[in-house]
């Protein structure tokens, strides 16, 4: 299966680079700026709607006459930036159809992380780049990378930027080949409710440890500067100092969160050829304490959409079980429904089948069995459990049955 897979690499431009990147950031957020108040003025006047065409043109007028200043950054990146925001505007256009939030693109701020998107000659790519070797960028030449993996395809497109803290990076996205991962044998429930990241039915915990310690440290050391900037002279140059430093530690803090949560969901897609996972819960999720800060930090939606895009390169399948089903209150054995199962109960015994349970094992297991009873059959596809009307196998109107008893106890 082919799919587009992003990259992301630190670099490291000389001082001259540096310069030039200083102009090329200022001339992509000049013209974006610019135009876009043009796009406003325009649209109120006559409800005139420019392009990246219309405006290319008006642009490449300013750099003959008014703004010389503009010719000394690269052409095509001004494109780019023109390009972009006509998607900018799609993008806002589709989501005010959909009556969604729309989000009118911004103006850009000299304060806000910098970047600048660079076209890649696919004529001359063989000698602009080589994957894991080096990358030629336009009046730049060759940038010095810090090739973390090697990449796997020839990029179309480059974004270079600059954090607010001064660091450089480069991203980029690829056409990759990806071969799906041979068969487990294996479901995994997903209870993200509770201490581990996922327990599979036979009782065998899929967690990914993501070195919690190193993190805890971090997130210690954070605090303490944090309030060492608490203590200090506002307008200060100290503090001003100080702020930076804070925010190089949340930087790294968060990045080591992104790469937790990446190894998690990897983990959890290589464990099973079944991935049902139970709609996500924001309060059951803070106890674990790890990936709660790595979900928090890059949206409830994130964990999914990254067990759903990887669960497709393997070849795996995605189910979704409801909210509502009480998978840790139900016997997996006998199917009895206990009314209270506080969050501190971590072992229990049926008191109608007499059965010992495991707390995380058990909703495991429901979610197995009740994902079990439906057929599951298409490889590589995510089917909503619940809201399938009419799906196959009994196990379905079990779950009807819970959800709702379950709604029942919630009304009352
Ligand atoms: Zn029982």
């Amino acid at each position: 299966m082919v799919t587009q897979r992003a990259y992301q690499f630190r670099i490291y431009p000389t001082a001259e680079q540096q310069q030039q990147l200083a102009v090329e950031f200022g001339n992509a957020r000049w013209v974006w700026n610019h135009c876009l108040e043009l796009r406003n003025t325009a649209w109120e006047a006559d409800q005139t709607r420019h392009n990246y065409v219309s405006l290319g043109r008006h642009v490449t007028e300013l750099k003959r006459g008014e703004f010389p200043w503009l010719a000394n950054g690269t052409a095509s990146c001004l494109t780019q930036t023109l390009i972009d925001q006509d998607k900018a505007f799609e993008h806002f256009f589709r989501r005010l159809k959909n009556g969604e939030k729309p989000g009118y693109p911004r103006f850009k701020s000299r304060w806000d992380r910098q970047s600048v998107r660079y076209q890649l000659d696919q004529r001359q790519i063989e000698n602009n780049y080589r994957a894991g070797e080096f990358i030629n960028l336009p009046k730049l030449g060759e940038v010095n990378v810090r090739w973390s993996q090697v990449p796997a395809g020839v990029p179309k497109m480059a974004t270079v930027s600059r954090t607010p803290d001064g660091r450089y990076f480069i991203s980029f996205a690829c056409e990759v080949e990806i071969q799906p991962l041979p068969l487990t044998g294996k479901t995994v429930g997903v209870d993200l409710g509770i201490k581990d990241v996922a327990v599979t039915w036979d009782g065998e915990r899929v967690t990914q440890s993501g070195n919690p310690r190193h993190l805890k440290r971090r997130l210690k050391h954070l605090k303490r500067q944090q309030r060492r900037l608490a203590r200090m002279q506002k307008g200060s140059h100290r503090r001003q100092r100080q702020r930076l430093k804070v925010a190089r530690i949340h930087a790294r803090i968060a990045a080591s969160r992104a790469d937790f949560l990446h190894k998690t969901t990897t983990t959890l897609v290589r464990s099973a050829d079944v991935i049902a996972l139970e709609d996500l819960h924001v309060k059951g999720m803070m106890k674990n304490h790890c990936l709660a800060g790595a979900i928090t930090d890059v949206g409830l939606g994130e964990f999914r959409r990254q067990v759903e895009y990887k669960a497709r390169w393997y070849g795996r399948t995605v189910i979704k079980v409801d909210r509502w089903f009480p998978s840790s209150k139900t016997c997996s054995e006998c199917g009895s429904y206990q009314e209270k199962m506080p969050l501190r109960v971590r072992e229990w015994i049926c008191p109608d089948c007499g059965t010992r349970h495991d707390r995380d094992v058990n909703a495991a297991k429901n979610i197995r069995n009740i994902t079990l009873g439906n057929r599951v059959t298409a490889r590589g596809g995510s089917m909503n459990l619940s809201g399938l009307p009419g799906t196959p196998g009994e196990a379905r109107t079990d779950a009807e049955k819970f959800t709702e008893t379950d709604r029942m106890d919630r009304a009352a």
